[in-house]
């Protein structure tokens, strides 16, 4: 696509068809900001289809039981969720409205993971008596889940959540080593109430080795609560699934080794000279991983594929031989190509010091990750009146609340056709936390609308109407 907007240090995004086509139809899109207001997120959610085929082949060439839940805290959409079930995949939930909003629409409580970090009375309620699968956290939520359970005639379907213990991988606040949950576990009343029907991790980061280390210590855990009468069927390596948004590799490298040699004061690439937190030439390791070298399925088969030492099984055979289903709750990597966020130009001006700056109706909560920041060029749709006087320049883009460095992206961009109000921005594949996780309402501004294209036009997706209850 001809850009008409490019980082001075570009990152050139990776659109997929339904985002070309809608942005080389600016009436289109002037239409859904007229109609939505701005920013708005728009979803098409074929790529998740793409994206599920992709884990279930690599894990189909390893003849392993392989089931993906969907994790669903990477993108509120309700539409995301109907996706993710019409792909066959379950739901991993972070809260009790992120449960009742699945079973409201519902997905089959069998098919759902309760793994929120902390968890309230009625988030325990609900789980129990829907019979959705909690992955207990500690030993207090164990006991929690047990008195509540009590009365209940659904029969408890509790995993454990595992904190992998080995010295390449960092401590981590989730879950609780094996050792600890043995000894928990060794208690003899709750020998009688309880059997375990999986085991469950999550780690940061996106490191195969890691998950292949994981899954070993899931087995043997595994083999340990057999040995203590429970039967475990499943171990459920969380997210963290590898995924790449960029076009090309050469430019991420070429970014990070550029951004280190900036000197300090220099704003040409970057607001106030920000590295991002990285001191050398590549990204710090918190950075959302915008590009990625080994992605979904070639990914997977390297967990699978990865031998221990010297004549002991694969993971793949491992898990074959134990006869235990993997599990894994990608977000990002199942959002990969289903987000885009638009939004208008308010106006063009320059700071007091002379260095041009561009106005969006739109805040920085509104495409952002818990880390650094959007590192993806965004695409300019001209859509401002004929006549108006484009300013061509290099600029940055700045937000709606009264925060000086209220930066939506702190590079500085270049507009070889000008930049004028009324033209609009989009933000590409931002469906995977960028568009959600951070966004806030403050200043009494709306949250962004979420929509959806159904196939045949773009409407809008339930979640707006959702109420929240605690
Ligand atoms: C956040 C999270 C995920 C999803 O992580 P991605 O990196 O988006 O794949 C899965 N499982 C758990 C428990 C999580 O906290």
């Amino acid at each position: 696509m001809h850009q008409k907007m490019y980082g001075t240090a570009r990152l050139t995004a990776r659109i997929e068809p339904w985002m070309e086509e809608i942005l080389s139809d600016p009436t289109r899109c002037r239409e859904l900001i007229d109609s939505y207001g701005s920013p708005v997120n728009l979803h098409e959610y074929s790529a998740m289809g793409k994206n599920v085929k992709e884990l279930n082949s690599a894990a189909a060439a390893h003849h392993i039981d392989f089931q993906i839940y969907f994790a669903r805290k990477a993108n509120k959409t309700m539409a995301a969720i109907d996706r993710a079930v019409h792909e066959e995949c379950g739901v991993d939930v972070a809260s009790l409205n992120e449960l009742r909003q699945c079973l409201d629409r519902g997905v089959p409580a069998a098919r759902i993971i309760v793994s929120a970090a902390v968890k309230s009375k009625a988030l325990m309620e609900l789980a129990i008596a829907s019979g959705a699968t909690i992955s207990l956290d500690n030993d207090e939520e164990l006991h929690s889940v047990l008195e509540l359970s009590s009365n209940s005639a659904e029969p408890l379907h509790v995993a454990l959540r595992l904190a992998i213990n080995h010295p390449a991988i960092p401590a981590t606040r989730f879950g609780l080593p094996a050792s600890s949950w043995l000894q928990v576990l060794n208690d003899v009343e709750l020998r009688a109430q309880l059997t375990v029907a999986g085991v469950h991790f999550h780690l940061n980061g996106y490191d195969a080795h890691a998950r292949s280390l994981g899954i070993h210590q899931g087995l043997d855990l595994i083999s340990q609560l057999q040995t203590l009468g429970h039967k475990p069927s499943f171990v459920d390596m969380g997210g963290g699934i590898p995924m790449s948004y960029l076009e090309s590799a050469t430019q991420w490298e070429d970014f990070w080794s550029t951004l280190g040699t900036l000197p300090e004061g220099d704003e040409s690439l970057t607001w106030k000279s920000d590295r991002f937190g990285s001191s050398g030439k590549a990204p710090n390791s918190g950075v959302y991983p915008y590009h990625q070298d080994l992605t979904r399925g070639a990914w997977l088969d390297k967990v699978l594929s990865y031998v221990p030492e010297s004549g002991a099984p694969s993971v793949a055979s491992a898990l074959r031989s134990a006869k235990i289903q993997l599990r894994c709750e990608p977000g990002r990597s199942l959002m990969d190509g289903c987000g885009l966020t638009l939004a208008e130009v308010a106006f063009t001006k320059k700071r007091s010091d002379g260095v041009p700056l561009v106005g969006l109706h739109m805040n920085r909560t509104q495409c952002r990750s818990t880390s650094a920041d959007f590192l993806l060029d965004p695409v300019l749709v001209p859509a401002a009146p004929a006549g108006k006087k484009r300013a061509a320049d290099s600029a940055f883009l700045v937000g709606a609340y009264c925060i000086e460095d209220e930066l939506l992206l702190r590079r500085r961009f270049e507009f070889p056709q000008g930049v004028a109000a009324g033209d609009l921005i989009a933000f590409p594949n931002t469906g995977g936390y960028l568009m959600h996780i951070v966004e806030s309402a403050s200043h009494q501004l709306p949250l962004a609308a979420n929509i959806h294209f159904d196939g045949t036009q773009w409407v809008p997706d339930d979640i707006d109407r959702e109420k929240l209850s605690f």
